[in-house]
């Protein structure tokens, strides 16, 4: 690889300053009760960063009682609605004036390339506050013309004490994706980051009290999900929780609602995203399309474009293109300016992506560049393709989460659909033509909750995100993801 004889220049900032890694409950930090913590890791070295303090149940009913007091004083949900919004800006603010510490956390955290840990992560998670910053003070009901001398209007009230349990792919974005809408709607919040990468969280932390948040609104619980994240999903005075995850997980998470207080549940799942080139498509425009969809973030996006369906007639050109442009991705040192992909987040979820590679050839997928682990410390692997694929197989079905794409071979429009909706997943779609009528009868036949049509990836706070079928629940981001924070209460007064 081209990593493995390039000489580092490094990026990073100068500072290495570590955040907090205590549990933020009423805007203190504290141990856990029981004073377990857990190591956090580097994935580009394989060695412990630090040690954060590891939530237990106990800790998550102390964080639900002061997120219950808050909403019970009124400091959040009663506050003017053009003051929480200050208080957000305040945040998105602080989170740029921070922006090289953040990124720097991202990539020691995560693993991400630095560069983008700065220009997108940062950028987009600062976005996304100001962004619902600007909804608090437009969050209102109607009034409703009904029959009889009655006057009769809507409400939107915040839900109550919200649980948020986010995965480690976009830590601090994904941060933002939940804090943000559920903030702007009132609600007080619970949320536990992934063990795999708490650090970005509990910095934003520490800036959402120096913007002067009232305690208690934000609760920040980093922990495992056998502990802390099944007792948020359970608990009985959590009146929402919202999830970014595993289907497996999302399922386990809606039965143990389910299993107690009937709370709402948001659930946002995997996907298996079909990308579809056709023979008239601006070939490099979809050549790096599909490379971006698949292997952006090592790989590590629930959207990933991992099914690339090719029209036959230009099958053969496009496999020697996008094998070139694999051939040429850096991997290596994720604090490197050149460095286009960093390592996997961790040894397990690289042995899984492996073992998926490994059954491929297995089911007769034909290994057109990649596999290998790289050679070196930490948790690296090649940008991977497999030509030949069949839907059926499980590298076309089940989600890998890693950098691997698999490409189809297709002839015919609606065979093509029909192979696109062929998944349990239903989350995006992409679709790459010059021809605008066809380009709209695959946006409206594909069953997913997102479809870009000469692009990818394409995700903004002002536009929803979410997924059909097996992907989800629910929609986040946009007035729509508002909507999923806020409860409806119809008023009606005789007159
Ligand atoms: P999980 O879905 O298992 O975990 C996501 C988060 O949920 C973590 O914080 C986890 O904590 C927590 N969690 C786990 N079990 C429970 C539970 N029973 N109740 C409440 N919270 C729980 O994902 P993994 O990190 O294990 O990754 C496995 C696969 O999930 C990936 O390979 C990928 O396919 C998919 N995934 C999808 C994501 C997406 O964006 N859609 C994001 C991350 C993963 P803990 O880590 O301690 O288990």
């Amino acid at each position: 690889m081209p990593s493995e004889v390039m000489q580092p220049v490094s990026c990073a900032p100068e500072t290495n300053a570590l955040p907090q890694t205590k549990l933020l409950i009423n805007n203190e930090w504290c141990s856990s009760v029981s004073g377990e913590t857990f190591a956090t890791v580097n994935p580009a070295t394989g060695e412990e960063i630090c040690r954060v303090a590891s939530a237990q149940a106990e800790d998550v009913e102390r964080a639900v009682q002061a997120a219950r007091a808050a909403l019970a004083r009124g400091t959040w949900r009663k506050l003017n609605a053009s003051e929480r919004g200050r208080l957000l800006y305040q945040l998105a603010d602080l989170i740029e004036e921070n922006a090289e510490q953040l990124a720097m956390l991202e990539t020691l955290d995560n693993g991400k390339p630095y560069h983008i840990a700065k220009n997108l992560d940062v950028t987009k998670t600062a976005a996304c506050y100001r962004y619902f910053a600007g909804w608090c003070d437009k969050i209102h009901g109607k009034t409703i013309p009904i029959d009889g001398s009655f006057l009769c209007y809507t409400r939107l009230e915040p839900i109550g004490v919200i649980g948020q349990i986010i995965p480690w792919n976009y830590p601090m974005l994904m941060q933002a994706w939940k804090l943000a809408p559920a903030l702007a709607a009132g609600n007080t919040v619970v949320m536990k980051p992934s063990e795999l990468t708490p650090l970005s969280a509990l910095r934003i932390g520490e800036l959402i009290v120096e913007a002067g948040f009232p305690e208690g609104v934000v609760n920040l619980l980093p922990g495992y999900g056998s502990t802390a994240g099944t007792a948020i999903a359970r608990h009985p005075d959590i009146d929402k929780v919202a999830f970014t995850g595993s289907t497996a997980t999302g399922r386990a998470i809606q039965e143990a609602a389910a299993g107690s207080n009937l709370k709402r549940v948001s659930l946002e799942l995997g996907g298996k995203s079909p990308n579809i080139i056709f023979a008239d498509a601006d070939l490099d425009a979809a050549v790096q399309g599909a490379y971006a969809g698949a292997f952006s973030n090592q790989g590590q996006v629930c959207c990933a474009g991992t099914r690339v369906f090719v029209e036959r007639s230009i099958y053969d050109k496009f496999l020697e293109k996008i094998v070139a442009r694999a051939r040429e991705r850096v991997v290596g040192d994720p604090f490197d300016t050149k460095t286009e992909q960093g390592p996997q987040i961790g040894e397990a979820q690289l042995h899984r992506i492996l073992g998926y590679v490994e059954y491929a050839s297995v089911e007769g997928a034909t290994l057109a560049y990649g596999g290998r682990r790289l050679a070196r410390q930490g948790y690296f692997m090649e940008p991977t393709i497999f030509c030949d694929v069949r839907n059926e197989m499980r590298i076309a079905q089940e989600e890998i989460f890693g950098p691997v794409m698999c490409v189809l071979p297709f002839t015919d429009m609606d065979a093509v659909i029909e192979q696109a909706n062929d998944t349990q997943f239903g989350l995006a779609a992409g679709a790459w033509t010059r021809d605008v009528a066809r380009a709209h009868s695959v946006a409206a036949a594909i069953r997913a909750g997102t479809v870009w049509i000469n692009c990818y990836n394409v995700l903004v706070p002002s536009a929803p995100f979410g997924g059909f079928k097996q992907s989800g629940n629910t929609r986040e981001l946009g007035e729509d993801g508002l909507l999923h924070y806020s409860e409806v209460k119809t008023v009606t007064l005789k007159l």
